[in-house]
């Protein structure tokens, strides 16, 4: 349903949990937030069924990073509950996918992925993806989340964090939308521009088939297969 990200200096939990607040009018039933964590490798990650405040409510005191990305979700594939809401981490909590949309063959590539002993934490469509790039023995993230997404047939927006490539967030759209939000020494990702305008006004919005890695300081642009698309901010207009 709602996706909202960040990559840069700021502490990261309060810019999600607002801008997943700005996405509450789209409705959902479940939301959760992901981010690094600046001392070890391991992501954290909290997760909550209810509103945003039910998730706020579950954040620890010492939640800190810089970067990170949330979800509010509309369930289609498990009941809402605290296990089906994302992000869905991998098992090894190095890797973090959001997702709004179906993957329409995640029951055969879930059969398949647990013939070959994967255990699941959830019953979502999405943790399909999570452990198919967490597999994938490609070596960069871009190149795993393309693995994974040659693989998959269906709709998705994602974004994508992995404990070993801390310095970005990967994302990709087909047939759901996904929003750059361009800032100074700071990136931010989105469904829906309402989770970024408070804090950006230039964004770049995917084409499908598209993916995007953000790294604090720049932002590239490319498709499924690889090759770079051009990407030139535009400026969004908002009435406050
Ligand atoms: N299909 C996914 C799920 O059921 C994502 C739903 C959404 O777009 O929020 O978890």
């Amino acid at each position: 349903c709602g996706i909202v990200g960040y990559i840069g200096r700021r502490d990261v939990a309060p810019l999600l949990l607002e801008g997943l607040q700005r996405l509450e009018y789209r409705g959902y039933d479940s939301a959760g937030v992901v981010i690094n964590s600046p001392k070890s490798a391991a992501l954290k990650m909290v997760k909550a069924k209810g509103r945003v405040r039910d998730l706020e409510a579950r954040v620890p005191k010492r939640f800190s990073g810089t970067t990170g990305i949330a979800h509010t979700r509309w369930a289609t594939h498990g009941a809402p509950s605290d296990e089906n809401a994302h992000p869905h981490l991998s098992p090894d909590s190095e890797v973090a996918v959001v997702h709004n949309g179906i993957i329409d063959n995640a029951s055969e590539l879930r059969a398949k992925l647990e013939a070959d002993g994967v255990v699941f934490a959830s019953e979502t469509d999405t943790e399909v993806l999570t452990h198919l790039i967490a597999r994938s023995r490609a070596k960069t993230l871009e190149e795993k989340v393309r693995e994974a997404l040659r693989l998959v047939e269906g709709t998705y927006g994602i974004a994508v964090m992995h404990a070993a490539f801390p310095d970005r967030i990967v994302v990709a759209r087909n047939g759901s939308p996904v929003v750059l939000g361009i800032g100074e020494k700071e990136m931010f990702v989105a469904s829906d521009v309402a989770a970024l305008v408070a804090h950006t006004r230039q964004v770049v919005t995917l084409d499908d088939g598209e993916m995007a890695t953000l790294k604090a300081d720049d932002f590239r642009t490319y498709t499924t297969e690889g090759s770079t698309t051009t990407a030139t901010p535009t400026t969004v207009e908002w009435e406050a």
